[in-house]
């Protein structure tokens, strides 16, 4: 069935004006935009939106969907030690059912502020696939890529393939390969992913520079070499390049995911966006895990990402390139027909309450401000590929009612087992 969306205003991309215009979608797509009443038939379900505007879904280019579990974890230490004394020991208690129940709640909050797609790199990613179905979402999921040693690597690739066999191209999901980072996987390990990305020709996400004492540790250069860069590659953070790095991951045609909560909080420091932005990087926005961010609130990340800028001067980054950030070069760095309302688009929607306090006043030149420099907590309704995700507080996707009390079940469980760890080394 058609589903008509009436009486909107809508923002149909960044540098477009608001109008008021009715959209209708069938099944996964946007399918005619009028600014007249579109032809009805009785196939066709119609939505009185008055006093609500229609924006495109956010686009998470960078998270840890399970770790919604370690929020609120070392809240003040530095990336090496919350890495390898906090989370890493964590980890290697988690399972399946508990990267469910983490990129469950994950996954309802962000859908609950209109984000509708989200790239994701992590462990057990059979459970985060499993709530990306439940919930519909749209997913791109990588297993994160760490060498201990070969056999370790080999399974960790093996259960990339599997992702492949199972889970690519169904319930709003592709595969890819996350080589954590050039620290964690050896040039030669990255050599291989290289490789593996070409052949199945997907789209590759690693952390890059995020820290500081990452620059004694590898170079670009280093990463060129292996071939990684010839395919679709996110990088994430990207905090500590120079001009020379700027200039590689330009020619390469590299995306960048800027996670600026989360470099402030483990004390990283901040990218040079405007540089990047003068070589004509693709510059997307993501919130990281909920671990260090410690929020899932990309509204935040792009007022954040836009503040930050401001210290080189107030007009050198404009309101536009913060909603380009957020949708188009995201739709742009996955190869996906979203980010914009557009016919033949894939119908990935938010919708806000003018209505919210955030948003007065209500006047049409107003609103393009609002949406970057006035974060709200709460959407009226997320459509992913047609389908309503949330809508009016509810997620209409989800059957399962008891996600309060499992998590919690999951992560006090977790936590008696990391203290008795500790206590018996
Ligand atoms: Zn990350």
């Amino acid at each position: 069935m058609k589903k008509l969306l009436k009486n909107a205003y809508v923002l149909i991309s960044a540098d477009a004006d608001i109008k008021k215009l009715d959209i209708l979608v069938e099944k996964d797509r946007i399918i005619e935009i009028a600014d007249e009443n579109v032809d009805i038939d009785e196939d066709i379900e119609i939505y009185d939106l008055s006093n609500k505007l229609i924006i495109p879904g956010f686009i998470n280019t960078h998270t840890h969907l399970a770790m919604s579990i370690f929020r609120g974890i070392g809240d003040d230490l530095t990336l090496k030690d919350w890495l390898f004394n906090e989370m890493f020991p964590r980890e290697d208690l988690l399972n399946e059912e508990i990267t469910y129940y983490g990129s469950l709640i994950s996954i309802l909050e962000m859908l609950s502020k209109g984000i509708t797609t989200v790239v994701d790199m992590y462990l057990f990613m059979n459970g985060t696939a499993k709530a990306v179905k439940n919930t519909g979402i749209r997913a791109y999921l990588t297993r994160g890529l760490g060498y201990d040693n070969d056999d370790g690597w080999r399974k960790r690739i093996d259960e990339t393939v599997y992702l492949f066999e199972n889970y690519h191209n169904k319930n709003n999901i592709k595969i890819g390969f996350g080589p954590h980072a050039p620290y964690t996987c050896p040039m030669k390990k990255l050599e291989e992913v290289a490789e593996l990305t070409k052949r199945y020709n997907a789209f590759t996400t690693i952390h890059l520079y995020e820290s500081k004492n990452e620059r004694e540790m590898y170079t670009l250069e280093d990463i060129e070499k292996t071939g990684l860069f010839k395919n679709n590659v996110i990088a994430a953070h990207c905090v500590h390049v120079d001009e020379k790095d700027i200039e590689i991951l330009s020619r390469n045609e590299i995306t960048v995911a800027h996670n600026p909560s989360s470099n402030l909080k483990l004390g990283n420091g901040i990218v040079p966006i405007l540089k990047m932005l003068q070589h004509k990087i693709n510059i997307t926005i993501g919130t990281d895990g909920a671990a260090s961010n410690n929020t899932l609130n990309l509204w935040e990340e792009m007022r954040i990402a836009s503040l930050l800028q401001k210290i080189e001067g107030p007009e050198k980054f404009k309101t536009e390139e913060a909603l380009r950030m957020i949708w188009e070069n995201g739709g742009y760095a996955l190869n996906e027909k979203i980010g914009r309302i557009e016919e033949n688009y894939k119908a990935d929607l938010a919708i806000i309450d003018l209505n919210s306090f955030e948003f007065y006043p209500n006047d049409i030149n107003r609103l393009k401000s609002h949406i970057v420099y006035s974060p709200i907590n709460k959407v009226y309704a997320t459509m992913v590929n047609g389908e309503w995700v949330y809508y009016n507080g509810e997620y209409p996707k989800l059957k399962e009612t008891d996600y309060y009390n499992k998590f919690h079940e999951k992560y006090f469980e977790l936590e008696r087992k990391f203290n008795e760890q500790k206590g018996n080394k």
